[in-house]
């Protein structure tokens, strides 16, 4: 199967996955080097927190995904910890160029990262993020004091490019939010705030497990609009639209494909379960005294679409069984035949 196309808000958990798999590994290889050369030089300390680093990485892949959030907090929370354990007790770590060549790199670009990876969580992210860099700076600043040739200039540098990179990945996240507003509501009909036909094409082109698709239409619209107006016929597609939502629930998705056409997405459904729960819809519709004269009322057609099929397939089908719904006299369903 071909993977669907990358979407905005798939973004946080492909950062996620690259940190675990790539940073995080990374991280823990450049500490290990760090640790042990040149081999006189020996760091535990440092050795047990990159085997710690690596342990959560192993445990991403190994634990459900409920334990991200928490291995997220405990991956970023250990490396606070260490920087300031380092800063307050040096650990045996000296802080000759290598050591500090490593954390002028090191400490920026995780601080960037952090930023995308706690991206739900903005707050947590720039606190840690901001406790990182102080630490970093203190730490820098301790081994100055310590070092034969002090260069007072170092830590101040590395606050501001850390503070540099965590105004980038804000603006990053702020802009990367925004597009996800907008991506949200293109997928919104503004009337009835359902989900609109563009995420009826979304959603409906990959196959998945067997169901059954509605199409609905509201009869003799456009006589609604001519005899009550427009705002009227606008009401009356809230009202179709809520009780769509509403007796549909977690069943299924629904959508407005336009005008005044609903689609019903049923995954799992049968055909007599689907038919079932769209008599509902039609007879809560048809029960309700929505406007002065005949009541409103729905034809409605079902298409199933088989394992391995998307519910996309079923579409041509439903409507065919609609127009049957129109011709046999409306107010009904009509149920394609299975193929
Ligand atoms: P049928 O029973 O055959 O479906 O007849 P109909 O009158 O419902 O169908 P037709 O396609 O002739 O008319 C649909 C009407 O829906 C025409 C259009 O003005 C109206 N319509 C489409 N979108 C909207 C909308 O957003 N608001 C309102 N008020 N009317 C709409
Ligand atoms: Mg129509
Ligand atoms: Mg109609």
């Amino acid at each position: 199967m071909t993977p669907g196309p990358l979407r905005p808000e798939d973004l946080p958990a492909q950062v996620t996955r690259l940190y675990f798999g790539a940073v995080v590994p990374l991280i823990a290889a450049i500490l290990v080097w760090g640790a042990v050369v040149p081999p006189d030089d020996l760091s535990v300390p440092t050795l047990v927190f990159a085997g710690l680093l690596l342990l959560t990485a192993a445990a991403y892949l190994l634990l459900p995904r409920r334990w991200e959030w928490p291995l997220r907090l405990i991956a970023a929370g250990t490396q606070v910890l260490f920087v300031t354990a380092l800063t307050l007790f040096g650990l045996g770590v000296r802080g000759d160029e290598q050591a500090l060549h490593t954390l002028l790199l090191v400490v920026p670009f995780t601080q960037l990262v952090w930023s995308l990876l706690f991206f739900d969580r903005p707050r947590v992210g720039r606190v840690l993020g901001l406790a990182l860099a102080v630490t970093a700076t203190l730490l820098v600043m301790r081994w100055d004091r310590t070092s034969p040739q002090p260069e007072p200039g170092t830590a101040p540098l590395l606050l501001v490019v850390c503070l540099m990179a965590q105004v980038f990945g804000w603006a990053f996240v702020n802009l990367h939010r925004r597009v996800i507003a907008g991506e949200r509501s293109a997928r919104r009909d503004p009337l009835t705030g359902l989900l609109n036909r563009r995420a009826f094409e979304e959603a409906s082109a990959t196959p998945g497990p067997p169901g059954v698709l509605a199409v609905l239409d509201i009869d003799h619209f456009k006589a609604v609009n001519d005899r009550h107006g427009h705002e009227t016929g606008d009401d009356v597609l809230r009202v179709v639209a809520e009780v769509l939502a509403t007796v549909v629930g977690r069943y299924g998705e629904v959508y407005r494909w336009g005008g005044e056409e609903f689609v019903v997405c049923l995954p799992g459904s049968y055909a007599f379960s689907a038919h079932l729960l769209m008599e509902r819809v039609r007879r809560e519709v048809a029960g309700r005294t929505l406007v002065e004269g005949p009541a409103i009322t729905l034809s409605i057609g079902l298409g199933a679409y088989a394992p391995g099929q998307s519910p996309r397939q079923a579409f041509a089908s439903a409507d065919a069984a609609l127009l049957a719904a129109k011709n046999a006299g409306r107010n009904r369903i009509v149920t394609a035949p299975a193929t």
